[in-house]
């Protein structure tokens, strides 16, 4: 589909929310694509109060859900080995409880499971975004 804004991108990432078909989401784009922005509207679907900023430094950031579990978003941007965070992610795995989202994913790729949701987000020269699920 084509999204033309960013306010689109946030009601898209709202709405998605609310029809998971898995628990665990990774975003494919390039930088400035709009994973992050997609993750702000998932968060405020799932009922997150807080703001979601990039982890692009920090690689993951967990914010509260309502069932007990957590929103955790990776980014494992130019993080060519993921390290003790492998072991991070592979715990939040364990639950579906948890939702995880995880931009930059090439170097977790094994460890996500088979059924996880695959988001393509692509950058036009008109500055609107082609999404594919
Ligand atoms: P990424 O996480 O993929 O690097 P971000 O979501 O951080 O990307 O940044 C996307 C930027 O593009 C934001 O500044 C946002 O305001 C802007 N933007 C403009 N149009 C769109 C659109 N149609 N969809 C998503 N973001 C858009
Ligand atoms: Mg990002």
């Amino acid at each position: 589909m084509k999204i033309t804004s960013e306010e689109e991108m946030l009601a898209f990432g709202e709405e998605f929310a609310k029809n998971l078909s898995s628990n665990v989401i990774e975003l494919v784009g390039d930088v400035g694509a709009g994973k992050t922005t997609f993750t702000r509207g998932l968060a405020k679907g799932l009922g997150i109060k807080e703001p979601i900023t990039s982890p692009s430094f920090t690689i993951s950031k967990t914010y509260a859900l309502k069932n007990g579990g957590n929103l955790i978003h990776y980014d494992f941007y130019r993080l060519n080995d993921p390290g003790i965070m492998l072991d991070d992610l592979a715990e939040n795995l364990k639950t579906n409880k948890n939702i995880i989202v995880v931009e930059w994913g090439e170097s977790i790729k094994n460890l996500l499971p088979k059924n996880h949701t695959v988001i393509n987000i692509k950058y036009n020269d008109d500055d609107t975004r082609s999404v594919e699920l």
